[in-house]
């Protein structure tokens, strides 16, 4: 595993998968580790546990570096990362590449959060599988104000197809949604549909749901926010499920709005998310730049290189590069609201 320090020299601005990003809007998404307890079939960004040694061949190709984060690191870099916002509403949002409760420091790194004052909402983003009632405990005592968790059928035999586990406990998991909810902490269900595979489970979730919302249980959120199945390059295809254009699933949703009598197509405004402020770094697309390459990135042909020692860079080259090289490359990707940076090693150059 790739440690990320201040040693390390890796800025936590400009990388999809670890560090800090943020979409122009008042929510900053916090990145501290890529590893996952769970396999699942249609993982997007392809997380294993980091220890490849039971998988199938076929899985050990598509092997990724982790990486792990120091909290002091993140903590210097979000208090950066607010100074620039200048947004007294933020939602921080912890969502990695993997398992957030496999950080080994994770309620340092909340407690860590909640000491700025801009930050009004700390979300998680979890599959719940290593969640206790003591740990449930612990977060609510630090401050967490809403967990997300996946879970994607009730019906166990699909779970833990799904999970790519076969000891997935779905009972456990929903005696854990229970302790949630009597504490306080919000509660949101956050399952992917994958057509007339999990159909019958995502009628029995948004059933679940209502009957929260008849028991009493209140949040300022929707409790229940489905997901469409897609599929992305870098991550693991469920093969049994073909993914569906976004106007067949919100069409789909309508119609079980209806037939539930429940709001289940949400959006930004849902969750007070709003246009802020963007951390836009500093080049454009087409622009050529000079970086300095760290390390590996996460798949065998990605590097981090550093600009400027304010940004990273994630580097595609098909060549092999070594730490502390210098090379020239050209930006491939920077969207105006996302400080995010890819660049191309060009044989042109
Ligand atoms: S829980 Fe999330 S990160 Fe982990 S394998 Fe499943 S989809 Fe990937």
């Amino acid at each position: 595993m790739i440690k990320v320090d201040e040693k390390s020299g890796i800025p936590l601005f400009g990388l999809d998968f670890i560090g800090i990003l943020d979409r122009g809007t008042n929510l900053l998404e916090i990145k501290p580790i890529t590893i996952c307890n769970l396999r699942c079939k249609y993982c997007f960004v392809n997380a294993h546990f980091g220890d490849y040694k039971d998988l199938p061949s076929k899985e050990k190709q598509s092997k990724v570096n982790n990486f792990i984060v120091d909290v002091d690191y993140i903590l210097k870099w979000l208090k950066y990362a607010l100074d620039n916002k200048k947004c007294d509403d933020i939602e921080v949002h912890i969502a990695p590449y993997g398992e957030f409760f496999l950080y080994p420091r994770y309620l340092e790194l909340i407690k860590g959060i909640r000491k700025f004052s801009q930050v009004k909402i700390i979300s998680i983003q979890t599959n719940g599988t290593l969640l206790t009632e003591t740990v449930v405990k612990d977060l609510e005592r630090a401050g967490v104000s809403r967990l997300n968790i996946s879970l994607n059928a009730l019906n166990e035999d699909r779970a833990q197809k799904l999970s790519g586990i076969p000891n997935y406990n779905v009972k456990k998991l929903l005696a854990i949604f229970d302790t949630i909810l009597k504490s306080q902490i919000d509660l949101l269900i956050a399952p992917i549909w994958f057509f007339k595979y999990n159909d019958e489970d995502i009628i029995e979730i948004i059933k679940l749901a209502k009957k929260y919302e008849e028991k009493g249980f209140t949040s300022p959120y929707p409790f229940l926010g489905i997901q469409n199945y897609l599929v992305y390059k870098s991550g693991r295809k469920f093969w049994k499920v073909e993914p569906r254009q976004f106007i067949h699933f919100y069409q789909k949703l309508s119609e079980m709005e209806k037939t539930y009598n429940t709001k289940l197509k949400l959006g930004p405004h849902d969750f007070g998310i709003h246009t802020t402020v963007p951390i836009t770094p500093p080049v454009e697309v087409g622009a050529k730049i000079s970086v300095t390459i760290i390390c590996k990135g996460r798949s065998n042909v990605e590097y981090i290189g550093v600009l400027d020692e304010k940004w990273a860079v994630k580097v595609l080259s098909k060549v092999s590069l070594v730490p502390q090289q210098r090379v020239t490359v050209l930006v491939i990707k920077q969207k105006l609201k996302e400080n995010l940076i890819t660049a191309n090693i060009s044989s042109s150059f």
